[in-house]
């Protein structure tokens, strides 16, 4: 198989799976547990919570670890918007209308329980306006949250311009406006220093950074305001209830290590790939066009608008032909639902629906993008719709 499809998830790192072996097999105590098998999985917690901290420049007692990216995701926006109006701060919080789901819908969520939400759109490469996000500030705002990158088209935001800009709101106005990023498909390709980016809740997970799936991390600034989403036991400094999943946090540990090491050097080896990759299908494909910018992005990620396509055909064509990739959009019962994201760069409804993303990982080698380019053609002429048929 050629793996294309990175940002939905990654092979686990063989040193993730070591670190994990020993929680899975033998060492099962309950970090809770005052006996030594409950110290032994502590300790274990412990050191990956002080790895992980080292990653994001954070202190120990700023890292929790929780079951994955929507996890992280719901209890930063639900939980920080939440205490903010309980200590009577506003009920207004600004997002994007190219989160991921697990963004968007926290943020319908918080609608439903009275809260205002701005929707930001974004330009046709897939950026969010600064200026647009600053007019949208309001005396009731108390929390943003903006992606760091997308995960359909790669395009990294603003976040450290966002925060400088709510940092100096707060200074001339005094009025403070929490920041939280969804980071799930930054590790790996870029440094994630919580202070340079001067955010005050990151989300992370872990099996995009080829650590184990259904763990995840969420950076909380110390004296954040939070409201737990989940309520129990006093695990995670009394901020997220239930029994550590000790094996995942390990895993999770040994992963971000390994991510957060030699970033330039993979993120140029996989950037160069990637263009080869676009570079290659706008020369030999008819109507074929790279979304999203080029510049200011994930250096693994590559979707492309084949013009007369329906992307899920080609997701088939292409899988029998070994080659695994996602496809911009989801059909169901027979209608069309063109990706969000796509929709907000204003891509025109026929390419939206023909879009499919390539994203690479670490293990991606030139041979199998040399593969690529010599099966794609033909595989894009085969479902392509004759003209007048098309959507
Ligand atoms: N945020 C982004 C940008 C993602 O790409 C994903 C997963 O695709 C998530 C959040 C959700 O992560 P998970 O499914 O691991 O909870």
């Amino acid at each position: 198989m050629i793996y294309l499809d990175h940002a939905a998830t990654t092979p686990l790192h063989p040193r993730a799976l070591d670190a994990m072996l020993p929680f899975l097999n033998g060492t099962f105590g309950n970090p809770s547990g005052l006996y030594a098998a409950g110290r032994e999985a502590q300790a274990a917690v412990d050191e990956a919570r002080r790895i992980v901290a080292d990653c994001l420049g954070a202190r120990p007692a700023e890292v929790l670890f929780t079951s994955g990216g929507t996890e992280s995701i719901n209890a930063a926006v639900l939980g920080i918007a939440g205490a903010m109006r309980r200590a009577g701060a506003g009920n207004h919080i600004i997002t994007t209308a190219i989160e991921h789901h697990a963004g968007l819908h926290a943020a319908q969520l918080l609608e439903e329980l009275g809260f205002e939400v701005t929707y930001l759109g974004c330009d046709p490469h897939g950026r969010i306006r600064v200026a647009e996000f600053e007019r949208a500030l309001r005396p009731e705002t108390v929390l943003a949250s903006v992606m760091f990158a997308n995960n359909e088209v790669g395009t990294v935001q603003p976040v450290a311009d966002i925060a400088a800009l709510i940092r100096g709101y707060a200074q001339t106005r005094g009025h403070r406006v929490l920041l939280h990023t969804d980071a799930v498909q930054a590790p790996g390709w870029f440094n994630l220093d919580v202070n340079a980016l001067g955010v005050d809740a990151l989300s992370l997970s872990s099996h995009k950074f080829s650590g184990p799936k259904g763990s995840g991390v969420l950076f909380l600034r110390r004296a954040t305001p939070f409201q737990p989403l989940l309520r129990g036991g006093g695990q995670e400094m009394q901020k997220r209830a239930g029994t550590e999943n000790v094996a995942g946090i390990a895993g999770t540990a040994a992963a971000l290590a390994i991510a957060t090491t030699d970033i330039p050097e993979r993120s140029q080896r996989v950037r160069a790939l990637r263009e080869q990759l676009r570079d290659g299908i706008i020369e030999t494909i008819p109507d074929a066009d790279a979304n999203g910018c080029q510049e200011n992005c994930l250096p693994n990620n590559l979707n492309v608008a084949f013009g007369g396509i329906e992307s899920e055909a080609l997701v088939e064509a292409l899988d029998a032909k070994g080659i695994a990739v996602s496809s911009g959009s989801a059909c169901s019962n027979s209608t069309w639902e063109p990706s969000h994201v796509l929709m907000a760069m204003g891509v025109p409804i026929r390419r939206a629906v023909g879009s499919i993303r390539f994203s690479l990982g670490e293990s991606t080698t030139p041979q199998e993008i040399a593969a690529v380019l010599s099966i794609l053609p033909g595989e894009v002429a085969r479902v392509r719709l004759p003209v007048g048929r098309g959507v």
